[in-house]
């Protein structure tokens, strides 16, 4: 075990890297605006559900004003089942009413501007601003990132924002739009919420939480 964090952080960035050389955003979206949409159909729902939903989605509303030109309800359908379907609508409207107001029909660039908008908290603004737009801020946490970094302690956090800013001073600011995919992507393979397959897990040596150490 290296017991320096920030060496650990190095190699558990080299074999992630090359475990999931891959790794990606698993949300599909061909500009920013679709991909803010997606973000906020995300919550609480998986992105397998929500790239369902939006491939006829996005051919329906293609920029701001047409999630406006539509009664609620009539969203309300068309998104419900991605689940908090009336808070996402009213999301997702609240936002392109104030991109059309307030930033001219485009997506804003910075983390205040993106914060401003209807539904959009520091997650869904990092992985906008560094999906669309290859800028990062900060680091994407979602629940797999939580979980995972706490496992390997690479936090004693358990909010996102301050998860956030462990690993912010952890991982090199070059690697910060890709860790939360790797981390993502063996979460889901292989360090599951339930059941952790830590004799299959390529950080078992890194890991304070392995099961095998528990033996
Ligand atoms: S050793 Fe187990 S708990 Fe640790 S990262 Fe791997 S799968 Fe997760």
């Amino acid at each position: 075990m290296i017991d320096d964090r920030k060496a650990r952080t190095d190699e558990i960035i080299r074999r992630l890297k090359q475990e999931y050389p891959e790794a990606h955003c698993a949300l599909n979206f061909s500009n920013p605006f679709e991909l803010l949409v997606a973000t906020i159909l995300s919550a609480q729902c998986t992105d397998e559900r929500v790239n369902i939903v939006t491939s006829s989605l996005f051919r329906k509303y293609r920029k701001p004003e047409d999630y406006l030109s539509v009664e609620a309800e009539e969203l309300e359908r068309d998104i419900h089942s991605t689940g908090f379907y009336r808070n996402k609508t009213k999301s997702i409207r609240g936002a392109s009413e104030r991109i059309i107001s307030e930033f001219g029909g485009e997506i804003p660039q910075t983390m205040d501007e993106l914060l401003t908008l209807d539904g959009v908290a520091r997650k869904t603004a990092n992985v906008v601003l560094g999906n669309a737009f290859n800028i990062a801020p900060g680091i994407v946490v979602d629940t797999h990132v939580s979980r995972v970094s706490q496992r390997l302690a690479l936090t004693d956090n358990t909010t996102p924002e301050k998860i956030e800013r462990d690993l912010s001073e952890l991982v090199p600011k070059k690697d910060w739009i890709m860790f939360p995919h790797w981390i993502i992507a063996h979460g889901r393979a292989i360090c599951q919420a339930r059941r952790p397959k830590c004799a299959e897990c390529v950080l078992e040596n890194l890991c304070p939480s392995s099961l095998l150490k528990m033996r």
